[in-house]
């Protein structure tokens, strides 16, 4: 067995909550020290972006993409629900509907069972 030991993300949470852009970033790791709940570890490597390592301790302040002085280095990634159209479907009658979309099905009027 291997004597090496990796910190990696935790795995049921694997959002990646900020997204580098390793182009624009210097690796200056003031996101990293923003961070209330210390998301990010800095890399290793000089000048990299830093390491999400505790992606399910974000809040989604976004601090880190404001205090960044580099536009474009970091951007926030919002959960799933919050950044796709999420799809409902009718159970009686099958259709799928989005909230907020243009034209929505009627509202269902049914009156609950039991
Ligand atoms: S959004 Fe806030 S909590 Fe999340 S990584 Fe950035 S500074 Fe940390
Ligand atoms: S994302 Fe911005 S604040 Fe964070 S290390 Fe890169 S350049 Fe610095």
């Amino acid at each position: 067995m291997s004597d090496k030991v990796y910190m990696v993300s935790n795995p049921p949470t694997p959002n990646k909550v900020v997204e580098f852009n390793p182009d624009i970033c210097n690796g200056c790791n003031l996101c990293v020290e923003v961070c209330p709940t210390d998301v990010m570890m800095s890399n290793p490597e000089k000048k990299k972006p830093p390491i999400v390592l505790y992606a399910e301790e974000c809040w989604y302040c976004g601090g880190c993409v404001e205090e960044c002085p580099r536009p474009g280095a970091i951007k926030m990634v919002f959960p799933t629900s919050q950044n796709i159209s999420v799809n409902w479907k009718r159970k009686d009658t099958g259709e799928y509907f989005r909230l907020g979309m243009k034209n929505p099905p009627p509202p269902n009027t049914r009156p609950p069972s039991g």
